[in-house]
């Protein structure tokens, strides 16, 4: 079996979307583009996230084709494949159903910018139109509607995020679920007073080299 410490990196963060409450039961999923082999290994389809083996992550070329593998892969394999497809700067896709980003995904209400860390995500974080799970529909309105944009909310449905590596795609879905707590408890005791255009833009600049680059 090939890609062995890629397999246990993404069962390892799948273990971590249950245990820092980012999804539930089997919701969501993630990959990790391998650029040399034009393909892209993905979590399996409804196999809870504490049973997953390296050997269940299934291997898939960007067409949706299993290479290797003996389980049926994510149901959401062409909203993780149209990124690698077309931006090959992309090397992560994480997908969650995190509680309180959900909600503003039901309300199909974008993340307002009341809190610095928006800048790891985008200006807002944006919500997308309602598409069926599982479709080359959803994947298609996202990957359109995201933009330069590192994560969005899917209608009706959950959150996604892209990254230069799975680390950094998990904490962008992270992140996501930390402000829309935040816009929700500040929205239940007050109204948030949101960073302006001028602020925005300063704290973008600043998320380009923040960090140990
Ligand atoms: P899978 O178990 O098929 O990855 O589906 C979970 C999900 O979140 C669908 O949107
Ligand atoms: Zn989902």
């Amino acid at each position: 079996m090939d890609y062995l410490k890629e397999r246990e990196l993404i069962v390892a963060y799948g273990k971590q979307l249950i245990t820092e409450k980012l999804t539930t039961g089997t919701g969501g999923n993630l990959s990790a583009y391998l650029p040399e082999a034009h393909a892209m290994l993905i979590s399996p389809s409804g196999i809870p996230y504490f049973e997953t083996r390296p050997e269940d992550i299934v291997l898939m070329d960007l067409q949706g084709n299993i290479l290797e593998g003996n389980r049926k892969p994510s149901s959401e394999y062409d909203l993780h494949s149209i990124f690698y497809r077309n931006r090959p700067e992309v090397r992560s896709v994480v997908h969650t159903h995190s509680e309180y980003a959900t909600t503003f995904a039901c309300l199909q209400q974008p993340i307002e910018p009341l809190h610095y860390i928006i800048g790891s995500v985008g200006e807002k974080v944006r919500c997308c139109e309602y598409k069926t799970f599982g479709t080359r529909e959803l994947a298609e309105e996202a990957f359109h509607f995201i933009h330069e944009d590192k994560g969005i909310l899917l209608g009706n449905h959950g959150v996604l995020t892209i990254g230069s590596d799975l680390a950094s795609a998990f904490s962008v879905a992270k992140d996501i679920e930390f402000l829309a707590k935040l816009d929700y408890r500040a929205r239940c005791i007050g109204t948030p007073k949101l960073l302006n255009q001028a602020q925005m833009k300063e704290v973008l600049a600043k998320f380009d080299t923040y960090g140990q680059q």
